[in-house]
C-alpha cells in the first residue's frame, strides 16, 4: 500500500462545506443585501393587514427594509412596498407603517 499524500487547499473550501451562513434579505428601498437580523421585516397577513413583524415569524407574505429612515421613507413614497407585497397599500396602512417604523427608528416622517 503506497502512502500517498494529497495535497489538501488550505483554507476554507470554495464550496461543498455548509458554512453556517447568515440568512440574508434584501431591502425593498434601497436594495442592498444586509443580514436578515439586521433588517425589519414587514409582513401581509393572510387577513391582509400589513404590518412590522419584529419576531420576522409571522405567516404571510413578507418584505424586508433597513433600519433607516431613508429607506422606509422611501418604500412608502415609491409603493415599493406595494409591490414587494403584492398588495395595494391604503394610506391606513401606510399611516400604520409609518408610526411603527417611527416607533423603532425614531424619525421615518419626510423633513
Ligand atoms: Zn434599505
Amino acid at each position: 500500500m503506497a502512502k500517498q499524500t494529497v495535497p489538501v487547499p488550505k483554507g476554507r473550501p470554495a464550496s461543498g462545506m455548509r458554512a453556517r451562513r447568515l440568512p440574508q434579505r434584501t431591502c425593498v428601498a434601497c436594495r442592498s443585501t444586509t443580514a436578515k437580523r439586521e433588517l425589519v421585516r414587514l409582513v401581509r397577513t393572510p387577513a391582509g393587514q400589513i404590518e412590522v413583524d419584529p419576531t420576522g415569524k409571522k405567516p404571510g407574505r413578507g418584505a424586508y427594509l433597513c433600519r433607516r429612515p431613508e429607506c422606509w421613507q422611501e418604500a412608502l413614497r415609491r409603493d415599493r412596498l406595494s409591490h414587494a407585497l403584492r398588495s395595494k397599500l391604503t394610506e391606513a396602512d401606510r399611516e400604520g407603517l409609518r408610526a411603527q417604523g417611527e416607533a423603532l427608528l425614531g424619525k421615518v416622517s419626510p423633513a
